[in-house]
């Protein structure tokens, strides 16, 4: 019987990870087919809404890594011309508080480690690494074949394949990607000297024409991860290309003096260019369905791609226990339950970049708009977001 067979998830990332651990707590035989190796090598640092770590939490994955994070007290927003703060966001006790949950900054390393081994330690969970799911034919149950043509059977499949899924060719052909017109830029330093703000224990968040910039503690505060994103540059695949510091400083010639400062100490920078996807018209096609960046790729604006397939991964989990003997009426209620609030936040996130990008006129008044909202106000309109969903 294809029930009997383990769920098969492809993509060994934040979300499939996830995903494959959330199953074998509920019992369910889960392997992951990873392409690479289980281990996250880009430099890189990420943000955890209380959103992410509550469900973490109940993974039993935030204890474990809680030591390698770094719990910011705040956002802090500037305006990136003129040095300016223009509001703060609490975080800290403040979000943890309100939300049940800290709102944390972390390696994505630490991440990775955190969840790789929680999933290790989840009995029912497999982890394969070098298998790049290719082939993929239905029949009772599914078949999914790697590269070199081994095959593997599962009752189902979970494509956790990220931004540029091959799952998803199977799910929505007609679904292409398109480049969004921004470049990141990111890069980690030593925080040990920096100058305030800095060296602050917060986010900071500068606004400036087509451009902004964050920065945030990680490696439980060793380190400063660095994010520049500019409107424009080059179009390329994947996480990880080399960048151009001096041509990226040219993106920031007219910013204030401090966020200048940041940008010329730091080196190594990488890139990356942000895509975006049309709303996909099903994710899900028999017992085949899609989680993460393969649905539902969200622009970085709000910090929530990864949130958002820990979030699915629950969802998933929880109707597929419901639901075992069926994958596909399970995964048609999962994306049912799941499209409204991921939709939501890919179109927030959108308004958001376009707010951050703001010149002339319009900037000002951004500006003055956000100095005008209470402190509690300012957190209080991502209750949607944070809060229990
Ligand atoms: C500038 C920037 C900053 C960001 N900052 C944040 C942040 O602060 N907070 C946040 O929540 N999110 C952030 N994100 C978004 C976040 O990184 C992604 O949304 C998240 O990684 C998506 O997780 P995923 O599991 O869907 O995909 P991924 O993490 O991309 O994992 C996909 C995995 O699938 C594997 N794979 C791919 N194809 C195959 C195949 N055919 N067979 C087998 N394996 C395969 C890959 O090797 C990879 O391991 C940011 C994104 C950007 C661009």
């Amino acid at each position: 019987m294809a029930q009997d067979l383990p769920v098969l998830i492809a993509g060994g990332g934040i979300g499939g990870l996830s995903t494959a651990i959330a199953l074998g707590r509920a019992g369910i035989d889960a392997t992951v087919l990873e392409r690479s190796a289980f281990a996250e090598e880009s430099g890189a640092g990420i943000q955890l809404g209380p959103n992410a770590t509550r469900i973490l939490r109940g993974l039993g994955v935030l204890d474990v890594m809680l030591p390698q994070t770094f719990r910011p007290e705040a956002v802090w927003l500037f305006d990136g011309l003129s040095g300016r703060r223009l509001a703060t966001v609490p975080l800290g006790d403040h979000a943890e508080q309100r939300y049940g949950a800290p709102y944390l900054t972390l390696h994505r390393a630490d991440l990775h480690a955190g969840l790789r081994a929680a999933a290790d330690a989840t009995a029912p969970v497999s982890l394969t690494s070098g298998f790049d799911v290719s082939g993929i034919q239905a029949g009772d149950g599914i078949t999914i074949a790697n590269l070199d043509g081994t095959k593997l059977e599962g009752s189902s499949l979970i494509g956790a394949d990220g931004l540029w899924s091959t799952v998803r060719k199977s799910v929505a052909p007609e679904a292409a990607l398109s480049y969004a017109g921004a470049t990141a830029f990111r890069t980690l330093l030593p925080r040990e000297g920096l100058p305030a703000p800095f060296s602050a224990p917060i986010i900071g968040l500068w606004l400036g024409p087509k451009a902004h910039l964050v920065h945030y503690p990680v490696c439980a505060g060793g380190a400063l991860n660095v994010v520049a994103v500019t409107a424009g540059g080059r179009e390329a695949q994947g996480w990880d290309q080399t960048a151009d510091g001096a041509g990226l400083l040219s993106g920031f010639t007219r910013w204030c003096k401090e966020s200048k400062s940041l940008l010329e100490r730091s080196e190594g920078w990488r890139a990356w260019s942000l895509f975006s996807l049309p709303a996909l018209p099903q994710w899900s096609r028999g017992a085949v369905t899609l989680l993460g960046d393969a649905a539902h790729p969200v622009l970085p604006y709000l910090a929530q791609g990864a949130a958002l397939a820990i979030e699915d991964g629950a969802t998933l989990a929880k109707y597929f226990a419901a639901s075992r003997n069926d994958p596909a009426a399970a995964f048609r209620t999962y994306e049912n339950a799941r499209r409204p609030r991921t939709t939501r936040l890919q179109n927030t996130a959108r308004r958001f970049g376009r707010i951050y990008h703001l010149r002339g006129p319009a900037r000002l008044a951004r500006n003055t708009a956000l100095g005008l909202r209470s402190e509690t106000a300012a957190l209080r309109q991502f209750d949607w977001l944070y809060g229990v969903d």
